[in-house]
């Protein structure tokens, strides 16, 4: 029997770097929140003996070039669990190089639906140890909905939930790279940091105007998304409480009191934009179906 994963995106509420690390990674403070923009990720067995995958998006990679395939190999390495042979599948509606983890959450969703085609429950340190193989944002989406994520983001705190109403998010017709992006951190001269305890107080204190007041992203400060201001200044007319860019970009996202506003303003942007989603936020980062 096929297994289906929703896989959802994730947007960074606060994204801070304190520092490089003598490793090549970074030290990061990262306020992290699930989306129901999601992909559909199929696993089905089969006694082929091999591991294939298919994608209905041909800019992605096929194959063992998509970390979904790293996913499955690692899963089966590291459990030691018998494998005959399987078929993964991916429906993609999460954009891609867009800021929103949609590589790390299928990877997070084979690994949760591995486990349960296979019939265990994993321990989350044993879901989060296999997902910080894989990238960084894999352990995140592994678990999700609010959560804190630091050092190289495989480090996570789990954080009461914010009654958010709506979020829009912009795809602009742009690519940035991850690997660029922190290239431009470790060369940039001055970097404002945040105020990461207010973050913490006010996500704590259920604060929601606190939290969307201190929503922001050091990559902002160094990556630059033309069209971002134009996003932002759509949401802003349409009353968004917060509007900032996501990862390392180049999305935007902006989060509505209603569902109104907000599809006001994701009718007006998508007069501009190919890549305009209106969704809530979710309580996890894979669900099985
Ligand atoms: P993050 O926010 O974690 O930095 P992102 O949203 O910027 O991630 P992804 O969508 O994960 O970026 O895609 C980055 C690159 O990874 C793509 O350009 C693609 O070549 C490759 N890739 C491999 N597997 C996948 C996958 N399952 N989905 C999307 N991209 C994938």
């Amino acid at each position: 029997m096929p297994l289906t994963v929703k896989a959802y995106a994730k947007l960074n509420l606060m994204l801070d770097i304190l520092s490089a690390l003598p490793n090549g990674y970074h030290d990061l403070f990262m306020v992290m929140q699930s989306v129901s923009l999601c992909d559909l990720v199929t696993l089905t067995e089969n006694d082929s003996g091999e591991l294939t995958l298919t994608c209905d998006n041909p800019q992605i990679p096929a194959g063992e070039g998509n970390l979904a395939h790293k996913a499955a190999t690692l899963f089966f390495e590291e459990t030691g669990l018998p494998f005959s042979g399987l078929h993964i599948h991916i429906e993609k509606q999460i954009p891609h190089a867009a800021g929103l983890a949609g590589g790390s959450a299928d990877a997070a969703a084979v690994l949760v639906g591995l486990f349960r085609l296979c019939g265990k429950t994993p321990e989350l340190r044993e879901l989060i140890r296999l997902g910080a193989k894989l990238g960084s944002d894999v352990p995140f989406c592994a678990v999700g909905g609010l959560m804190l994520a630091q050092y190289t983001g495989t480090v996570l705190s789990c954080l009461p939930p914010l009654p958010f109403g709506k979020i829009v998010i912009v795809k602009p017709d742009c690519a940035v790279s991850t690997g660029e992006a922190y290239r431009a951190f470790d060369t940039a001269e001055r970097i404002r940091h945040f105020d990461r305890a207010g973050m913490l107080a006010s996500v704590m204190q259920g604060d929601l105007d606190g939290v969307c007041r201190r929503i922001d992203n050091v990559f902002e400060q160094f990556i630059d998304v033309p069209e971002r201001v134009v996003i932002k200044g759509v949401m802003r007319r349409h009353f968004a409480q917060s509007a900032c860019m996501s990862g390392s970009g180049p999305s935007v996202f902006g989060i509505f009191e209603t569902e109104a506003d907000a599809e006001a303003a994701a009718a007006e942007l998508r007069r501009s934009f190919k890549n305009v989603f209106v969704c809530d936020c979710v309580g996890r980062g894979c669900e099985i179906l």
